[in-house]
């Protein structure tokens, strides 16, 4: 079996075979976010999907990714167990569909957005920032993002990515930011800008 490492131990990689220099680019990017948050993560999964494209109707390569539940009555399950897997396209790794995947920084965007709806939904962030930070959700939800979903969910997963895919500098007085830090996932967790590997 394949696996990727991280800082809560191995992670199985299945589904299409990826080159080494892929499986150490999803490595990586484990590797840039706290074993907590890594906590409900089963698994991920390589897959090769095709989208109908909203405005030729033709169909086309999906270059993104998903996270789903691995079972029904998920949300009866404790917070930390593995209840969650994602799904990588493997077109996410064409440097023409998504630069942003293959920066020098070695980070992949994708997986970092989809464990933001993995963090999301094992913490109930986003609904924590809708009953206490009223001001925060305004700002999240107004943000605009590129993809074929939407919604405020949409919104924390892309401050999630934003928050370990840039130098901390860059997110400093970012109010997406600020405002997905002050929520449930962070309380114990090392981010970028604490600065302290946990
Ligand atoms: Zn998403």
């Amino acid at each position: 079996m394949t696996t990727l490492h991280s800082r809560a131990g191995a992670i199985p990689l299945e589904g299409l075979p990826i080159t080494p220099e892929q499986q150490e680019r999803l490595s990586h990017t484990l590797r840039c976010v706290p074993a907590d948050h890594l906590r409900s993560l089963q698994r991920i999964v390589i897959r090769d999907r095709q989208v109908r494209d909203s405005r030729s109707g033709e169909m086309r390569e999906y270059a993104g990714g998903s996270t789903n539940a691995t079972q029904r009555g998920w949300r009866d399950l404790s917070p930390h167990s593995r209840r969650f897997w994602i799904m990588i396209d493997i077109d996410s790794f064409d440097p023409r569909q998504r630069p942003i995947n293959n920066r020098p920084s070695g980070k992949h965007y994708t997986l970092l957005h989809e464990l933001g709806h993995l963090v999301d939904w094992s913490y109930g962030a986003l609904s924590w920032i809708m009953r206490n930070d009223a001001e925060g959700f305004r700002l999240l939800a107004r943000q605009p993002h590129n993809g074929i979903t939407g919604g405020t969910q949409e919104r924390f997963a892309d401050a999630y990515a934003d928050l370990y895919f840039h130098p901390p500098e860059r997110t400093r007085d970012d109010p997406r930011i600020r405002c997905i830090l002050q929520s449930p996932p962070f309380r114990t967790a090392w981010t970028p800008h604490t600065g302290i590997a946990v």
